[in-house]
């Protein structure tokens, strides 16, 4: 029973809010959080690891509040992208990659900051997403991708707390002090946050 102790002592805030137990239990103090090789933060997704040189360990929610999803295109193929993140050269790395037919890579656990953001507060802050395609070919967003994508966002919108809206779900290019230009003009924003609203949990 992982979280056995935490709820004992939480036994007034009832069973409904099994989220909010675990969100805790996550920011005591002193907790190592258990890492296990090829353990994944999101069930969909299939690990494939990032070189340690493209992320720093951390031990986040506990010492770094996560409250933004960071949205990328990868000017390439979801192949490029993880081979660019397995190179230690290569400097940056994702903690997500979402392939034009909805599969899901983990590159860097969601614990540690992933070199995405070009911005350290934003890195330490916020989940980073790839997703395969180009900035100016709209061809490469696809419904499969959007709704995987969603479904994946909605759950770190859901286990750190944070709401669904385009505060908290920013584009790479809204990040203060990128050069970058992703997602870009033909990522459908409208469509991305009503499949991300749809897939949360309705509010207990
Ligand atoms: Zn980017």
């Amino acid at each position: 029973m992982l979280f056995g102790g935490v709820a004992a002592g939480l036994a007034a805030v009832g069973y409904g809010a099994r989220d909010e137990l675990e969100r805790l239990w996550w920011r005591l103090p002193g907790v190592d959080q258990p890492r296990e090789e090829g353990a994944v933060d999101y069930p969909g997704a299939q690990w494939a690891a990032a070189s340690p040189e493209n992320w720093r360990r951390a031990d986040r929610p506990y010492d770094y509040t996560v409250d933004r999803v960071v949205i990328h295109v990868v000017q390439g193929s979801f192949n490029d992208a993880l081979a660019a993140f397995r190179n230690p050269e290569h400097g940056a790395a994702a903690h997500y990659v979402v392939r034009r037919d909805g599969r899901i890579a983990q590159t860097v656990r969601e614990l540690d900051v992933a070199f995405h953001a070009g911005n350290r507060p934003y890195n330490e802050r916020s989940v980073g997403i790839e997703h395969e395609g180009f900035v100016d070919r709209p061809s490469s967003f696809t419904e499969a991708m959007y709704r995987a994508s969603a479904r994946l966002t909605a759950r770190i919108c859901e286990r750190y707390g944070f709401p669904a809206d385009r505060e908290h779900i920013v584009n790479h290019s809204d990040v203060p002090g990128t050069d970058h230009t992703d997602p870009g003009r033909h990522w459908d924003w409208d469509h991305y946050l009503r499949l991300v609203r749809a897939a949360m949990a309705p509010d207990r």
